[in-house]
């Protein structure tokens, strides 16, 4: 597992604070960012207030981010280590719904 620390919120009338959590290793397909820069935008506040619904918690509001590849995994072509990445506000996919079907 991979130490992470980011700013969450962990309830939809809490303030954001500093949390400490952990994430999976770089998969094959994976690429692992130092991230530099995100976008915090009104999405991101109706989210993190649950006022969309569905909201999960704890959550770290941000996207749109910009970093420094630190790691690639095994079959990555596109991308080395010390490369620029930017990372859209979708991420992964399951390759099987109707959507990732659909293209
Ligand atoms: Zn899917």
């Amino acid at each position: 597992m991979i130490a992470a620390k980011a700013y969450a919120v962990q309830s939809a009338t809490d303030k954001l604070g500093e949390w400490s959590f952990e994430r999976r290793e770089v998969g094959p397909s994976d690429v692992q960012i130092e991230i530099l820069y995100c976008g915090v935008c009104h999405s991101d506040i109706h989210q993190a207030r649950n006022e969309w619904g569905g909201s999960k918690y704890p959550m770290v509001p941000g996207h749109e981010i910009v970093g420094r590849i630190t790691k690639v995994g095994a079959d990555v072509t596109k991308f080395k280590e010390g490369d620029l990445a930017g990372i859209g506000c979708l991420v992964d996919s399951c390759h099987e719904c109707v959507n990732c079907k659909n293209g």
